[in-house]
């Protein structure tokens, strides 16, 4: 109640009675940054000097691997980013000079263009937990962590340093805070946000932006985005890009919390989300925000009253209907202001011309967007500047503020068991660390670290960091510490306490959404942490155990298994602020306590989700631990065991079992092979998760390219006797999927030049193979279709639906290209009027 009046919400709105909302019922947010009329009269100056040409480039924002200065200079472009991982030369070891070298390129070359008034390019960067692209700097808790310190000052602090690390670099402009209230913690972006809680994303989602901005054109400052406007958090089942069902009353008292701050703070840019939001109370489908003139023109900016711009996400403007890549009337009919088109920014420039020149994109609304970009930069003092000229330009040691690292990760930290008052550990006894995280910088930094999914990296790649490991050895002597990972082969009792440090491994966007068939259990997603909990327990020694992870789990059978459970989120580069809080200092007494508490609930069974602050619930059905829970160390709770039971299957309906979208979905791997490789020996390890880099074995290549979303697809390119297939060790029951089919989108780039065979096994030699060849010739080269294969003709064609090992195997010994992706076993599409007939999909016949 106190948190809605916070929000200005009236009760009546939330409830099922009245009229629904209109605009009218969205806060205004008056920004501090006023006007100032010399701006705007200059604004009014460049623009009326402008050709289209000259303003649709100022638009237009590509990626720094796809854009070479000279370029920007030839088309007049207005602004680069580079994506996650993405660094000066593809150098993931680019020093501080390289950055700044190549931001004072873009610039040099923004100001010698033919515009009669020259105007500077502004870079974007994803700076989401630090300058996390940049080799050296530090890396901050991901905001799922800050959220638990529940610190304003400590979030606007940080916000400060990220700020200087950016400068330094030569690039004025961060796409961070996330402002996302996280609903469905099997969201795979649950860990950007800072709460499930709205009145925590707007107090630290505002202090983030006061802290990054600081006054806008001093020598720290960096332009700040409020990302992914509207309702990101909220999408059903957690799915990353999928549909929010919020009606307008939710979204106000929910997700526009992140914004009230922001926009209250000054943020300057929004950046326009993925998803779509459906209002099922209204029945009113808004679509995708990025075609949302309601939401992006009528909403943001007019009735909030934001008069920055507004960016899209990464080819955001492909997904909006009748739309592509490189060509979207509606998205800056609809108020997007710069475009996000990493690699077709020429296309887009000439489609976007040549639209206004037609008259669908009015001059008004790209006169509009160019002012409102011009605006910013003017605020940013951009135009009094180069990059090399601010007082932290190229300076290395504005990359690290470890101190403050260190201590966000102490307050991050939230105590969930102590029986015994276990912690804090004396020093001077033996310890014995376990589990895969504890010497793991990749594990603790997670997602959006010198690559977009956190993964590829070393320890090597972290020169100034520590890993827990590190912390622990400096804590309790390094002679006093035993390391074994998998603690095969230990004995316990020959030390005074193990510590465990286990969790998730990194992951961004899709690729962390936990589908609807898995739960929130960790130990189905990870058995080997379970699997090294076993060998330490109940051997009379105290196991400390602690979790890193982007969500609250459910992790019973791991607590029990614990004397004490410490939720240490994605610390980043300092474990030594972890081990910070498990050890008495040098005089015996307890140095720090445990100040950190949930910002997320934590379920209490493995299919609790959503599960939120405020849900009306029983309290038997309520969270293990509700938000703001957390103990201190004079804590004396001690908690019992807890229930391990679990459901076999997932958490949702089995209407659609997923194998391969963007990655290969639990627990199926892709592979290629050779053609008959029979013997129950797979030939080849899973093909490379770094989306990078194309995986070559002999006769097959694969690569990652879009066919719906961004590297959401695998391109496979024949040249001999090859295959490529999923597997997992676990066999499924495909019977289960009444009248189902196999199901993918796919993208022909090159006619088979011999029988392509496509095939799902029941443990070799049983399976069933159908001749895809004719359909595959009919297909129009590079057009997406979406194939749908009855698995009742595989079935007719020897397969045993109830022992599938290798659902889907695409076989062929002549050149042929093909992409696909969205790959699943879908119920009811066998029915579907465009589904294939057994009678298209002959019997293979010869070998
Ligand atoms: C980029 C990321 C971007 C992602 C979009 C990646 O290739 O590196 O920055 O967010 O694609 O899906
Ligand atoms: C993400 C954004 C990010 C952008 C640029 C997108 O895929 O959704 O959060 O800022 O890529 O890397």
């Amino acid at each position: 109640m106190r948190l809605l009046a916070a929000l200005g919400v009236s009760m009546a709105l939330l409830g099922c009675a009245g009229p629904a909302p209109t605009l009218a019922d969205w806060p205004r947010v008056p920004g501090p940054v006023a006007r100032d009329p010399a701006h705007e009269a200059r604004i009014a100056q460049i623009v009326a000097a402008m050709t289209l040409e000259q303003k649709v480039g100022q638009m237009t924002q590509p990626e720094i691997a796809a854009i070479t200065p000279d370029e920007v200079r030839r088309y007049r472009i207005g602004s680069v980013l580079n994506g996650g991982g993405s660094a000066p030369g593809g150098r993931k070891q680019a020093g501080v000079g390289e950055w700044l070298a190549l931001a004072g390129a873009y610039h040099a070359a923004s100001m010698a263009t033919d515009l009669p008034i020259p105007v500077p390019l502004i870079w974007g960067t994803d700076a989401v937990h630090g300058h996390n692209n940049v080799f050296g700097a530090t890396v901050f808790p991901h905001n799922i962590g800050l959220g638990a310190t529940h610190d304003e000052a400590l979030v606007a602090e940080i916000g400060a340093a990220t700020g200087r690390a950016v400068r330094a670099t030569g690039i004025d402009w961060v796409f961070a805070p996330t402002l996302a209230v996280a609903r469905d913690d099997r969201w795979g972006r649950t860990y950007e946000s800072f709460s499930e809680d709205p009145a925590t994303v707007h107090r630290l989602g505002a202090a983030a932006v006061r802290g990054l901005q600081g006054r806008l054109g001093a020598d720290a400052s960096v332009l700040a985005t409020a990302k992914h406007f509207i309702g990101d958090g909220g999408t059903d089942q957690g799915r990353d890009q999928g549909i929010n069902r919020a009606g307008a009353a939710e979204m106000i008292a929910i997700h526009s919390a992140g914004y009230q701050g922001a926009l209250g703070a000054g943020v300057q840019t929004v950046m326009a989300s993925f998803h779509s939001w459906h209002d099922d109370t209204s029945g009113i489908d808004h679509g995708k925000v990025h075609g949302s003139r309601y939401l992006l023109t009528e909403l943001l900016k007019q009735r909030m009253g934001f008069d920055g711009f507004v960016v899209s996400d990464w080819n955001g403007i492909g997904q909006v209907p009748g739309c592509r890549n490189d060509s979207c009337v509606r998205a800056i009919n609809a108020g997007i202001d710069m475009v996000m088109v990493p690699q077709d920014w020429k296309a887009f420039v000439a489609n976007t011309v040549a639209q206004v020149r037609a008259g669908e994109i009015p001059m008004a609304r790209i006169d509009d967007a160019v002012s409102r970009i011009l605006r910013v930069k003017l605020r940013a003092g951009l135009f009094d500047r180069s990059p090399a000229q601010g007082k932290l330009a190229g300076r290395a040691d504005a990359l690290q503020a470890r101190d403050l690292a260190r201590r966000a990760v102490r307050q991050s930290l939230v105590l969930l068991k102590n029986n015994g008052g276990v912690l804090p550990l004396a020093r001077g006894q033996k310890i014995l660390v376990v589990g895969k995280s504890a010497d793991s910088l990749q594990n603790q930094t997670g997602g959006w670290t010198l690559s977009w999914q956190g993964t590829g990296n070393t320890n090597a790649d972290f020169p100034a960091g520590d890993t827990v490991l590190a912390g622990i050895r400096a804590a309790a002597g390094a002679g006093k510490v035993v390391f074994s990972e998998t603690a095969e082969g230990v004995d316990p009792k020959a030390y005074g306490a193990v510590i465990a440090v286990i969790g998730e491994t990194p992951y961004a966007e899709g690729n962390g959404d936990i589908p609807p068939s898995g739960t929130l259990r960790h130990s189905s997603r990870h058995p080997e942490d379970l699997a090294v909990l076993q060998r330490v327990s109940g051997r009379g020694v105290p196991v400390v155990t602690v979790l890193i992870s982007g969500r609250p789990l459910h992790a019973n059978d791991l607590i029990n298994r614990s004397d004490a459970f410490v939720a240490a989120w994605l610390p980043g580069t300092e474990g030594a602020g972890v081990a910070d809080l498990l050890f008495r200092g040098a005089d015996g007494q307890a140095a720090h306590d445990f100040t950190g508490r949930l910002s997320f609930s934590w379920p209490r069974s493995a299919c609790q989700t959503p599960l939120n602050l405020g849900d009306r619930r029983a309290a038997a059905d309520g969270p293990l631990f509700p938000v703001g829970h957390g103990l201190g160390l004079a804590s004396r709770d001690t908690l019992g065991a807890l229930d391990e039971s679990h459901p076999a299957g997932g958490c949702g309906a089995q209407t659609s079992m997923p194998i391969f979208n963007q990655a290969a979905q639990a627990p199926y791997s892709l592979h290629v092979g050779a053609l008959g490789g029979v013997g129950g020996q797979w030939p080849d390890a899973p093909i490379d998760a770094d989306l990078g880099k194309a995986f070559e074995r002999p006769g097959i290549r694969v690569e990652t390219v879009q066919i719906n979303t961004q590297q959401d697809a695998k391109r496979v390119q024949w040249t001999g006797p090859a295959r490529v297939f999923a597997w997992s060790a676990q066999s499924a029951t495909l019977a289960a999927y009444p009248d189902a089919a196999l199901v993918f989108d796919a993208v022909v780039s090159q006619a088979p030049h011999g029988r392509v065979t496509l095939s799902i096994e029941c443990g070799r030699p049983c399976g069933g193979q159908v001749d895809l060849t004719p359909v595959l010739r009919s297909q129009p080269l590079q057009q997406r279709r979406t194939l749908k294969i009855p698995l009742a003709c595989l079935a007719a064609r020897g397969a045993d639906l109830s022992r599938v090992d290798v659902p889907f195997s695409l076989a062929t010994a002549l050149p042929f290209s093909m992409s696909f992706t969205h790959l699943r076993v879908q119920s009811g599409a066998a029915r579907d009027a465009d589904a294939l007939s057994c009678t298209d999909l002959p019997r293979v016949t010869s070998p």
